[in-house]
């Protein structure tokens, strides 16, 4: 008789946590438990990248209404309804947070609502006061918001609070330069609400290629978002309703509502994992090896908790590979290299894989492909932005080291992209690729001429 009441106790229900928990229990018929102390389904479910994406295409409307006005429809757009809009997204959560609530049941894992915490390498702890012990522990608890702490901090909301909105604010300053920040200028913009947004340094989107962030930022500016460079906040109070932000250049000016994208950090704090003995880094994050393992062998982690890549599709990765592992007696490591993403900025969306122009050039000799120009689409339509097309080559492989795609859809793009540079395709293998034409992307495989070598 087992001395554990399961073998594996998941503790975080994201995307990670989930995956973890239903193919250890559904494939490899493990005994599995999880809790999840808020709902299921985590960031990318409940407040990331799934209501971000829906008030992304809401936000398009008014810009594809002009469009269309410009191909020969008579349009009349109306207000935007944030009520309607914000009762269907909060009835699509519930719909998808019970999908995998079921998922989890049809696998035949253990749902505890509730928190839980470690109390040594193989026992943890509920809020119910009750205590599981598992043979194998995964950590999967995701991040937070970082808001920095100054005067008057307390006032700032963080991308969580974002879809809760009772009203749209008339004006708001968006804090920070990445992902988040980025989008959600875009949404907000789009949705017809004022938009400042301080980045603290010389341009948007760090570690991104330097030419793709200076195209998405100039069309950030173009479709109305008020970016400063070089801006940051010295402090903030209310005033009559209003936030009054104080910069650091010493201008005041006053927005409804101060949106912080400051970046996130590991939620481990009072996890008791130092207690258990594992280790954490700088950051607060678990630290892990290649197979998901902490510093203690029967306790794993996946996910942002890891701040390895933080985002949805690595930590289900990751989590898949651990069960396969652990459970199912197919070692495997998540593959952490080549890695496609996308900023869902508008009106031209990043899509990215592999090395940008700048970290390329360190490594070696580099061919660069790239052409801007005037797609189709809104070019008749007078619409004036640009799409990019960049594809950087190791002269000495030939390999396509990266590609970099600042166009409308650059995500749907990107993916295919990656699976070709993934297979380690060189320039010659995009040039034999025929073209689909008329589109935006077949500048992929057209490019024959380098504009640089590096
Ligand atoms: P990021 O790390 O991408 O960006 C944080 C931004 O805040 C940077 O511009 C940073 O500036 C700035 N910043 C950090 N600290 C301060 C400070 N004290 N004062 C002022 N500015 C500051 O984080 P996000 O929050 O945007 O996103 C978190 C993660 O979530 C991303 O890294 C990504 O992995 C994931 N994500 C993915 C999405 C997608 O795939 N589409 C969408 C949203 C999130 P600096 O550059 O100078 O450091």
């Amino acid at each position: 008789m087992s001395d554990f009441d399961f073998d594996l106790f998941v503790i975080g229900g994201g995307s990670g946590g989930v995956r973890a928990a239903r193919v250890a229990a559904g494939e490899h018929g493990a005994k599995v438990a999880l809790a999840e102390e808020y709902r299921m389904g985590g960031t990318c479910v409940i407040r990331g990248c799934v209501p971000k994406k829906l008030m992304v295409f809401a936000s398009g409307f008014p810009a594809a209404m002009d469009e269309a006005r410009a191909y020969g429809w008579q349009v009349t757009a109306g207000a935007f309804d944030w009520a309607a809009f914000r009762g269907k997204l909060d009835a699509e959560l519930d719909r998808l947070e019970s999908a995998y609530r079921s998922g989890l049941k049809g696998a035949g894992v253990t749902v505890h609502d509730c928190r839980a915490v470690l109390e040594d390498a193989q026992t943890v702890r509920l809020a119910t006061g009750a205590r599981v012990r598992a043979r194998q522990i995964l950590v999967a608890t995701g991040g937070r918001p970082f808001v920095p702490v100054f005067p008057g901090s307390e006032h700032v909301i963080t991308s969580n609070e974002i879809f809760k909105f009772d009203v749209l604010p008339e004006s708001v300053l968006i804090v920070g330069g990445g992902f988040i920040a980025c989008e959600f200028a875009c949404i907000l913009n789009g949705l017809g609400v004022k938009v400042t947004q301080f980045y603290r340094g010389e341009q948007v989107l760090r570690g991104f290629d330097l030419e793709a962030r200076g195209l998405v930022a100039e069309q950030m500016v173009a479709g109305g978002v008020d970016l400063r460079l070089g801006a940051d906040v010295a402090a903030i109070e209310k005033v009559s309703g209003k936030l009054r932000v104080k910069a650091i250049d010493g201008s005041v000016a006053d927005f409804g509502a101060v949106v912080y994208a400051t970046g996130r950090v590991p939620n481990t704090e009072g996890l008791g994992l130092n207690e258990a003995g594992v280790t954490l880094g700088k950051k607060g994050e678990i630290v892990v090896d290649a197979w998901s393992q902490s510093a203690v062998p029967s306790i794993y982690a996946v996910g942002d908790v890891t701040d390895r890549i933080n985002l949805t599709p690595v930590a289900i990765r990751e989590g898949h590979a651990f069960a396969d592992t652990v459970f199912g007696g197919r070692p495997r490591q998540p593959d952490h290299d080549l890695v496609a993403s996308a900023v869902f900025t508008q009106p031209c969306e990043l899509g990215t894989v592999g090395m940008t122009e700048e970290a390329a050039q360190k490594a070696g000799p580099i061919e660069v492909y790239a052409t801007t120009f005037k797609p189709m689409r809104g070019a008749f339509a007078g619409r004036g932005h640009k799409v990019l097309m960049k594809l950087v080559v190791s002269v000495e492989t030939r390999k396509v080291l990266g590609c970099h795609i600042v166009a409308p859809e650059a995500g749907e793009m990107i993916q295919l992209a990656a699976i070709a540079i993934k297979m380690g395709a060189t320039k010659e293998d995009f040039d034999r690729t025929c073209a689909v034409h008329p589109s935006m992307s077949e500048e992929l495989v057209t490019m024959r001429k380098p504009v640089r070598m590096g």
